[in-house]
């Protein structure tokens, strides 16, 4: 078991690198973030014996369950990369390094107002929903006429001073063949163009896009966080 993963983990940063390399970029400037959620603490434990720096959750509860059963073992960066629930709001603020679910202003302000009570200046991605599917979350940004209706709201989040917004997250819908996804990722690169533009009193510098299936797509139109679980950890239960 130990060693399926370690030899999964490797080779997906070695895909990592290598997709990175094939468009030009520094393999350096794409961070893997390891997708726990429904996966087993043998499994989470193996993984970070291979190596892995970040650790991704979609639920607040079954992430704290997972840190507290690692207290006194080396602590990984961890991301949330699932929905806020309002309630579950204080919840992300105190437990997660970063956030890249960031899916309203109102989410925005809770979440300050969590931060600022924790003496806290937490990391967020803005989430944008580039598919246009009901069951996904995000700022609605699947066809370019609706950018700029997004704008004051962004630069209202930007005001929030226990929030450092550092880029955006996009997830598209699941094809079995990754070029399909392409055009959804391309559509996250050239909304990050257009806040950098629009909005450029932010820092855009990060777009997390890609999973274990489409990674290397994603690398290919600028992803700098990929998050990866099943190719590394096996199926979920
Ligand atoms: C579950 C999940 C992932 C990882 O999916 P895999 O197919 O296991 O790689 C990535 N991002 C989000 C937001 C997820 O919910």
């Amino acid at each position: 078991m130990e060693e399926i993963i370690q030899h999964n983990f490797q080779q997906v940063l070695d895909k990592i690198h290598r997709a990175a390399r094939l468009s030009d970029r520094d393999p350096q400037e794409v961070k893997l973030v390891v997708v726990t959620k429904g996966q087993p603490m043998r499994k989470i434990r193996s993984v970070l014996a291979a190596g892995a720096q970040r650790l991704g959750e979609n639920y607040v509860e079954e992430a704290v369950l997972k840190m507290q059963e690692l207290k006194s073992e080396l602590q990984p960066e961890w991301h949330m990369i699932g929905h806020i629930q309002s309630r579950k709001a204080r919840g992300a603020c105190e437990h997660f390094d970063y956030i890249h679910s960031l899916d309203s202003l109102k989410l925005a302000a809770r979440l300050n107002h969590f931060a600022d009570q924790l003496g806290r200046r937490v990391p967020v991605l803005l989430e944008f929903n580039v598919s246009g599917e009901a069951t996904k979350y995000g700022f609605q940004a699947w066809d370019k006429s609706m950018w700029p209706g997004l704008l004051a709201e962004i630069e209202a989040i930007l005001e929030f001073q226990n929030l450092l917004v550092s880029g955006l997250m996009v997830m598209p819908p699941y094809f079995p063949n990754p070029n399909t996804v392409r055009p959804y990722f391309r559509c996250g690169r050239v909304l990050r163009e257009y806040l950098s533009k629009h909005v450029p009193q932010g820092n855009w510098r990060e777009l997390s896009m890609g999973m274990s299936n489409d990674f290397e797509v994603a690398i290919q139109e600028g992803a700098t966080i990929v998050r990866i679980g099943q190719a590394i950890l096996g199926e979920r239960q």
